[in-house]
């Protein structure tokens, strides 16, 4: 099955960790839980599979964020959908929670694609939970 798609990542940061981020930079999180969204056009299960194991190179923002032994994926939601879904989920979650300011989003208009949330059960009214 290859699915074109939109997903989100459910982050648990377990400790408050200082990351560099490639061109961010270096970025605090504080302990808690965060929401990343991200799409893939071809491989949705190929790309999320990326972003559960370890990888050598890093590439996206996100990469670098789960590179860091505090942190790891909880939950993974995601939905059939094309790009433009994948903004305006950011913005939902940007209602719901706070933005990490220019995080994966380089070639969009968002504030960002990743939020500290406190809760991530609304993701359930317009998404799917991914077993894995
Ligand atoms: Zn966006």
């Amino acid at each position: 099955m290859s699915m074109k798609g939109v997903y989100v990542l459910v982050i648990s940061v377990d400790e408050d960790i200082e990351v560099d981020v490639g061109a961010l930079g270096s970025i605090s999180f504080e302990k808690g839980l965060y929401a990343y969204v991200g799409s893939a056009q071809n491989s949705l299960e190929k790309r999320v599979e990326r972003h559960l194991g370890r990888v050598k190179r890093k590439f996206w923002h996100i990469d670098y964020l789960l590179d860091n032994d505090a942190v790891k994926v909880v939950k993974v939601f995601y939905k059939e959908a094309d790009k433009a879904e994948e903004c305006k989920i950011a913005g939902k979650l940007g209602e719901k929670g706070v933005a990490v300011k220019n995080f994966g989003c380089s070639d969009c208009g968002c504030v960002s694609h990743l939020f500290r949330v406190d809760d991530y059960g609304f993701l359930r009214d317009f998404m799917f939970e991914m077993r894995f």
